[in-house]
């Protein structure tokens, strides 16, 4: 409730007034502290310190606002081009201000502005792929323009993308009217209206992570045949959560779904809540009806306006079909669902600070354990998962004998030789967000088990220009840079053997090629690499040093401060990275740097993992680390010219 009334005033005069807050904290009778903490921790609200701050901030609050995202895909095609030509037009005009901005989930269309009018209706705007000379004439347009004028000014919205999600399998109601959707829900509603059974254990006995303990709840056990794993990025069996929280003690449970999507170079959650929403909405309702669960959360980054519309009306749309709500389709159960619209910041999507969020709380990670599926949405049992991962279970519970093999019969068949008791194929199919140098960048459904060149090559329409691969970031900015040959003794002894194992190099190879990699996440965990749902491509030209320091700016940016190690140690990996991009640092320093990058650069990144509440504080030296590794002539161009 705080959150929406403080999104509200924000919306209303584009900053929160310090009346307005004594006023909000009396009405809902709460602290003024709470109001200033929960509003002082996210980027979206502008607050001013004291009375005369306010006054002399509310006369100079710009009428038009533009945002350039400073991140990956976007800065690759100069988008900090684009915040120089802008600085200019705001110079000679006060009502415009600009600022840069962590990733807008547009970077398919890299690079990507929002332009947000503080008058009027309060409108927003994208432009997506424009030039620094367009951006710059439609912002110098919108600041003159009248209210007639403004309709005629462009903005690119997602809606107006081309789609495949009519091929997508995993949309059950592909080509079938809006009538014919939830069959799902239908199918599986008297199974649903069964106490929700457990394997026979005592319900406070700890679940098996045994891949062989198949669950009882026949839903449930699809999703372990299906072995839908969450797809998020952490890769976690969705069958293992649901049945955790099936089990665990409490009076209330909730189901959350995590669409906050903030990750550089991740937008496929984007695609899927804008062109099917109802798939999300009847996983989400499968899980509330199984779980006796009383209310659902979709929790929708603040910058999908289209989605979160096309997920509200969907809503209202299931809630008169009887589909959601008190009485579902006539019957005793019932699920109530919800549209949060998050407040900023990419450490939201960790999903402890998402939950703390919901709670009008500051999103700062919590510690784990207890998990979210005993302890979660105000101290209870709460499933989270993905969008992804929910909008896959109408599928899995309609398509083939509704049991979970079809979708595993998805996945790539394999091509090293397979195992005893082993599937010939790889299980499943996931979706990948695809930018940076290829033709065609997009959101993409593959088979799980299709290799990275495949998807670069197939899917993608291959490098732009032609030019060939230097790089690839595999999990946003999480992961660093991986070249496009490794050399096998960067790796360890173990990995090397895995290698082998996995058919990916030959005897006598001395390198290993990133395209033959196999997207799938036992293959990626077995060479210690990591894959998420963004990967950002680089063609042979890309300026890697400077995708390094953006990424390691991200991160301090994004850091929530919890932790001491992440906080400063963040801002020194920035302070390196700068110093190397500006050159400042001497041909000594740098070849110090490249011999042991073991030195600063891993002992920050010791620090911050062994002491980091969230992934936040391991991944970040990730960027910076992954250059000096693999990317050393990259690094001596910048090395301090002789005086
Ligand atoms: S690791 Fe960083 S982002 Fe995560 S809780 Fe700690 S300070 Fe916050």
């Amino acid at each position: 409730m705080i959150i929406q009334e403080l999104q509200r005033l924000q919306t209303e005069h584009g900053y929160l007034p310090r009346q307005a807050l004594r006023q909000l904290a009396d009405r809902l009778a709460v602290p003024h502290y709470r109001i200033q903490e929960v509003a002082s921790f996210y980027p979206h609200f502008r607050l001013f310190a004291g009375e005369a701050e306010e006054a002399e901030g509310r006369k100079a609050l710009p009428q038009i606002e533009v945002a350039v995202c400073r991140d990956m895909a976007c800065r690759l095609r100069g988008a900090a081009q684009i915040t120089e030509q802008l600085q200019g037009v705001a110079e000679r005009n006060a009502t415009i201000a600009i600022h840069e901005v962590s990733c807008l989930g547009r970077c398919d269309r890299a690079p990507a502005v929002r332009v947000h009018t503080n008058s009027g209706d309060h409108c927003v705007r994208n432009l997506l792929g424009r030039s620094p000379a367009e951006v710059s004439d439609i912002v110098a347009r919108m600041a003159s323009a009248t209210p007639e004028t403004a309709d005629t000014l462009p903005d690119d919205k997602d809606g107006l993308l081309p789609h495949s999600a009519e091929t997508w399998k995993m949309n059950a109601y592909a080509g079938q009217s809006a009538d014919q959707r939830y069959a799902a829900l239908r199918q599986w509603l008297s199974v649903l209206q069964n106490p929700p059974s457990t394997r026979a254990k005592p319900t406070d006995a700890p679940p098996s992570a045994g891949r062989d303990d198949k669950p009882a709840h026949p839903i449930i056990a699809a999703l372990w045949t299906a072995n839908l794993l969450g797809m998020g990025g952490a890769g976690g069996r969705a069958w293992k959560k649901w049945d955790e929280v099936l089990r665990a003690k409490g009076h209330t449970k909730y189901v959350v779904c995590n669409g906050d999507e903030s990750e550089p170079g991740t937008f496929k959650d984007r695609e899927i809540f804008l062109r099917t929403p109802y798939l999300v909405i009847e996983g989400m309702i499968l899980a509330g009806l199984l779980l006796r669960a009383k209310k659902g959360y979709i929790y929708i980054r603040h910058e999908y306006e289209e989605q979160i519309a096309a997920v509200r009306a969907e809503i209202e749309r299931a809630r008169k079909l009887g589909l959601c709500g008190k009485s579902i389709l006539g019957t005793e159960l019932g699920f109530e669902l919800e549209v949060f619209v998050s407040p900023g910041g990419y450490i939201c999507g960790e999903q402890t600070a998402l939950i703390q969020a919901i709670q009008d709380e500051r999103a700062e990670p919590r510690n784990r354990p207890p998990e979210l599926q005993t302890n979660g949405l105000w101290d209870m049992p709460t499933l989270l998962n993905n969008v992804e991962t929910f909008a896959w279970v109408p599928a899995i519970l309609t398509q083939g004998n509704s049991d979970g093999a079809w979708y595993s019969a998805l996945g790539q068949p394999k091509s090293l030789p397979v195992k005893e008791n082993a599937t010939p194929h790889y299980q499943g199919a996931r979706f990948f967000s695809v930018s940076g140098d290829v033709a065609q960048p997009g959101v993409y459904e593959v088979p799980i088990g299709i290799t990275l060149g495949e998807l670069i090559d197939h899917y993608c329409g291959g490098i732009k220009d032609g030019l060939p691969l230097k790089a690839v970031a595999t999990s946003g900015p999480s992961a660093g840079f991986l070249p496009a040959t490794i050399p096998l003794d960067a790796f360890s002894p173990r990995v090397r053997q895995k290698l082998a194992d996995h058919c990916l190099v030959s005897a006598g190879d001395k390198e290993f090629q990133l395209r033959r990699l196999p997207l799938e996440l036992g293959v990626v965990r077995d060479l210690n690499l990591m894959l998420g749902g963004g990967i950002v491509v680089y063609a042979s030209d890309a300026d890697l040093v400077d995708q390094a320091v953006a990424c390691l700016r991200f991160y301090q940016s994004e850091s929530c401060g919890k932790c001491v190690p992440c906080r400063i140690g963040s801002t020194k990996l920035v302070e390196i990275g700068e110093d190397l991009q500006a050159g400042r640092l001497t041909a000594a320093e740098i070849e110090s740097l490249l011999a042991n990058p073991g030195g600063r650069v891993l002992d920050l990144a010791q620090a911050m993992a062994e002491t980091a509440i969230c992934g936040l504080g391991n991944v970040a030296p990730n960027p910076l680390r992954t250059l000096l590794s693999y990317f050393p002539s990259d690094v001596r161009r910048h090395v301090r010219a002789e005086q």
